[in-house]
């Protein structure tokens, strides 16, 4: 099997820079075209009591996804043509979504490696990911 296609799943975390490092070094020495996908979790949005409007809540969230993405992008000295999947919803099932749609070849996320109450409380979105995606899944851990 051939990767032509890793989509790289970012979040604000230092752990998803470590993840993206190794998906660009993984994209540069197979000569793979890269994605960069940030989704923004509804759950969130929604789940609160701010007094902001949810949709207003999202659209902030939109923007500054978006803004996290291009970050990268730059970060990462990827070109302007890179494609940046910024969604909404629950985060594993869009990347999930995302990777079958672009017909990835290869899924990169990082792991907090959560354990415990922590884990059953917030979940993990490495772990949802890896049990329903099309295609192999790469987890870069937080210390290795
Ligand atoms: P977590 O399961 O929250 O510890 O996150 C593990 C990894 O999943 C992160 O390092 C990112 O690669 C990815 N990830 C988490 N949340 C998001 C999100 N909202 N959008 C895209 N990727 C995410």
């Amino acid at each position: 099997m051939g990767f032509r296609r890793i989509l790289i799943a970012v979040d604000s975390e230092p752990i998803a820079a470590r993840a993206a490092d190794t998906g660009i070094e993984l994209a540069k020495a197979l000569g793979a075209e890269v994605a960069l996908i940030h989704v923004v979790d509804t759950s969130v949005a929604l789940g609160g009591d701010t007094g902001i409007p949810p949709n207003v809540l999202i659209a902030e969230a939109e923007r500054e996804g978006k803004k996290l993405v291009a970050g990268f992008r730059e970060r990462l000295s990827l070109p302007a043509s890179t494609l940046q999947f910024v969604q909404s919803g629950s985060p594993p099932g869009e990347i999930v979504k995302a990777a079958t749609e672009w017909a990835a070849d290869l899924i990169v996320i990082g792991s907090h490696g959560r354990a415990g109450l922590r884990r059953a409380l917030v979940g993990s979105v490495a772990e949802g990911v890896m049990r329903h995606a099309p295609c192999p899944v790469l987890v870069t851990r937080a210390k290795n």
